[in-house]
């Protein structure tokens, strides 16, 4: 693997349709069926992998010096919009995680915050994207992009969190979601958040803190989608064979957010759609390590199982 030295980024003012903060890592993932010691992961490399099938998509977020060019590549093979990935001397943010036989939730082995510890990004918009997707990192972090965003402000402004930040920055989690428009938690992080173990009431409380429409993901359960007149409820896709489920509710949020930001609507029947996009995406990253599968698939996969999705989930 080869080494990148410290690289020049240059700023985006032009401004992009959807824009992610948020980590890319270096990964080591272990699960029943497999072990695979730093790959590429992060959540905004599953994510902007993932919407980049459906919408051009910028991404902000920060590497060390121990970067390999060949993970920046898998990017820039999707066309994803790196002038605010930025490489600082240092190593990049390192994550281990480990699941056991019940693959919908990860125990985290180790979190180096390594480089995103000083990441401070200023981004350089003339204008404010119109979907803006705030993905797992710190919630300092996310703020302060919402603080940088010219007005007129994105339509949809989306963000995820996890428990290491739940644990560490709840008051700084609060802010942020007074701010946004959607959350996206999984169901662990839900009842922990809320305090709540049912998860229709826990789903009320999160949007009483401000998110008009809170997606809760189940891993193999499916999800669902409280809105303020509306609920909605689906499946996941049935899969006999899942490998590492790491990366599913980034990308998961990449197909949801860039089916919305292709569709260029924010109505509650573009948001069921762009949660069954959402997931299907999610389904095959789950089939094999890292972004090896979604790099083996083309838009029209997608398509195909979206269909197959809808026979079986529709009567
Ligand atoms: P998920 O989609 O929830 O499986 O997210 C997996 C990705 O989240 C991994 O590739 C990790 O690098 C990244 N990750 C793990 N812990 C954190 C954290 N505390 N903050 C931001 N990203 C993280």
């Amino acid at each position: 693997m080869k080494n990148t030295s410290k690289q020049k980024t240059t700023p985006i003012d032009t401004p992009a349709p959807l824009v992610v903060i948020g980590t890319v890592a270096i990964d080591s993932v272990e699960t029943p069926f497999g072990k695979r010691d730093r790959v590429f992961g992060g959540s905004a490399s599953y994510f902007s992998y993932a919407a980049s099938f459906f919408n051009s998509v910028a991404l902000v977020a920060n590497v060390g010096n121990d970067f390999p060019a060949e993970y920046r590549q898998i990017l820039e093979e999707r066309k994803i919009n790196l002038g605010h990935l930025e490489t600082t001397p240092g190593k990049t943010f390192y994550w281990k995680g480990k699941y056991g036989l019940d693959l919908n939730s990860a125990q985290t082995l180790d979190t180096q915050l390594n480089v995103l510890k000083d990441f401070n990004p200023k981004v350089h918009f003339k204008q404010s994207p119109r979907y803006l997707f705030l993905a797992n990192i710190d919630p300092q972090l996310q703020i302060s992009i919402l603080d940088q965003l010219a007005q007129p402000r994105p339509d949809f402004v989306a963000c995820d969190t996890m428990n290491f930040w739940i644990h560490t920055k709840k008051k700084e989690l609060l802010h942020v979601l007074a701010r946004v428009d959607c959350v996206v938690m999984n169901d662990g992080e839900a009842r922990e958040f809320t305090g709540e173990s049912n998860l229709v009431r826990a789903g009320q409380k999160i949007r009483e803190l401000g998110p008009a429409h809170v997606v809760i993901k189940k891993g193999e359960h499916g999800v669902l989608l409280f809105s303020e007149h509306h609920f909605f409820a689906l499946p996941a896709y049935p899969l006999e064979a899942v490998f590492d489920p790491t990366g599913a509710g980034d990308t998961f949020a990449g197909g949801m957010m860039g089916y919305l930001a292709a569709s260029k609507s924010v109505k509650f029947e573009a948001l069921k759609r762009a949660i069954a996009y959402g997931s299907v995406v999610a389904s095959f990253t789950v089939e094999d390590f890292g972004l090896d599968s979604l790099r083996r698939i083309k838009r029209k996969d997608i398509d195909e199982r979206l269909e197959l999705f809808r026979k079986i989930s529709s009567f």
